[in-house]
């Protein structure tokens, strides 16, 4: 779909008319070209308009001083309040979508003091900024109305300790790789012997590999976590669907977890990418 045909969407949805003009205006749209039935783009339509979307800005939540909040956290104080809240609207209240690695020691909502119904929170193995997350960032700022994405990635994570083709070669069963992925990791291998199509990628970290779960070091490990930071950082901001200027516009920033101190880092963008290692 070109961008064009998405703000003619997404202005049907926004015009607070949703009456039967508007259905069949988006039926027809969509209908024609041939990615929709008209009943089925009238139920989405109609669907949204329960929603209440019509109002893209909301003042709750809109300045929240999430790295304040972190620096709470990080000196011992409980902000997120983990019991069941009551119900809540499907739109995130503090309008933040983070992606973040999946690593045990990362309290997302702890650490950013928000609480259930303020923020998505996409995780995964490195908090890469991957095809799938993608797909989630889409659907978080121009269905349920986020404008700010946080990327964290954090110190010690797992992605430092590998790369992607010594992982594949140990799963379709190398003795070196096996070798290798046992003495990083401390846990036997146990090698599959089997080659698979998919995952394509495990988007493991550019750069010289360590230890697992090796120290913060300036020199070597944060430069690899910046870099990996910036490329998703890049990947958004250039991306078609996410819009990055005007009303609209989303807001991308992106950060370092150290999970020795609890603090949040922010990373520079622009800036280097690094190398493949
Ligand atoms: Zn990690």
């Amino acid at each position: 779909m070109s961008n064009s045909k998405n703000i003619h969407a997404v202005e049907g949805v926004d015009s607070n008319q949703h009456d039967v003009h508007v259905h069949d205006h988006e039926s027809c749209c969509l209908s024609r070209r041939g990615f929709i039935s008209g009943t089925v783009a009238a139920a989405v339509v109609g669907t949204l308009g329960g929603l209440g979307l019509p109002e893209m800005a909301r003042a709750a939540g809109d300045d929240y001083d999430y790295l304040n909040a972190n620096k709470e956290y990080a000196a011992k104080k409980a902000l997120h309040k983990a019991t069941y809240p009551g119900p809540k609207p499907i739109r995130p209240a503090k309008r933040m979508a983070v992606v973040a690695c999946m690593d045990a020691r990362l309290d997302v909502e702890d650490m950013l003091g928000v609480q259930t119904g303020d923020a998505h929170v996409i995780r995964n193995a490195g908090g890469v900024v991957t095809e799938d997350a993608l797909r989630s960032l889409v659907i978080s700022h121009h269905l349920l109305n986020t404008k700010e994405f946080i990327l964290i990635h954090h110190t010690r994570c797992g992605m430092l300790a590998f790369t992607d083709d010594l992982l594949k070669a140990g799963l379709e069963g190398d003795s070196k790789a096996i070798e290798l992925l046992s003495k990083a990791t401390g846990r036997t291998f146990v090698s599959p012997n089997a080659s698979a199509t998919s995952p394509a990628e495990f988007d493991a970290f550019r750069g010289q590999i360590e230890a697992v779960d090796a120290p913060k070091d300036k020199l070597t490990n944060v430069e690899r976590l910046h870099w990996d930071v910036r490329r998703g950082i890049s990947r958004i901001m250039n991306h078609p669907w996410i819009p990055t200027k005007g009303s609209d516009a989303v807001t991308v920033r992106g950060f370092v977890y150290d999970v020795d101190t609890g603090l949040l880092e922010e990373v520079t963008y622009p800036g280097s990418m690094g190398s493949f290692g």
